[in-house]
């Protein structure tokens, strides 16, 4: 007996609402806390990305904006972001022929249950502990 997938479609878009998207994710999709550098260089934070299937995004591309840079590989990274309110929406990683949705863009992130550190040894963050514990006020 072979396993099925399980999809999920959610919504999302940025805050100005000039950008709405569509978006079918696995029941658990793979979901990466990125701590580069670049990464944290062009959003201004530490980003969640969702490794997204071929063809899983219903957007209209031709509203959002490319800023295109190199990635330590030499190869070619588009970040794709809203024309209007800036707000980043996804990435293009030419190393990986592969789309990543900036998870933040989802209407309701309820269904990212798991992520992974990714880039957090050599980044600037070695020092900081990851926790799931609450911050005493
Ligand atoms: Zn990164
Ligand atoms: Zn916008």
């Amino acid at each position: 007996m072979t396993m099925e997938k399980k999809f999920v479609t959610k919504t999302g878009g940025c805050i100005c609402g000039e950008i709405i998207f569509k978006v079918k994710l696995d029941e658990v999709p793979r979901v990466f806390n990125c701590h580069c550098v670049d990464c944290r260089k062009k959003i201004g934070g530490m980003i969640t990305i969702i490794d997204l299937r071929e063809g899983a995004i219903d957007i209209d591309k031709t509203k959002l904006g490319i800023f295109e840079h190199k990635a330590g590989s030499g190869q070619i990274i588009k970040k794709h972001y809203c024309k209007k309110c800036t707000a980043p929406v996804l990435t293009y990683v030419e190393k990986y022929n592969k789309y990543y949705l900036y998870a933040g863009m989802l209407d309701d992130i309820s269904i990212l249950k798991k992520a992974k550190n990714i880039w957090y040894k050599d980044s600037h963050f070695p020092f900081m502990e990851i926790s799931d514990e609450k911050l005493k006020t």
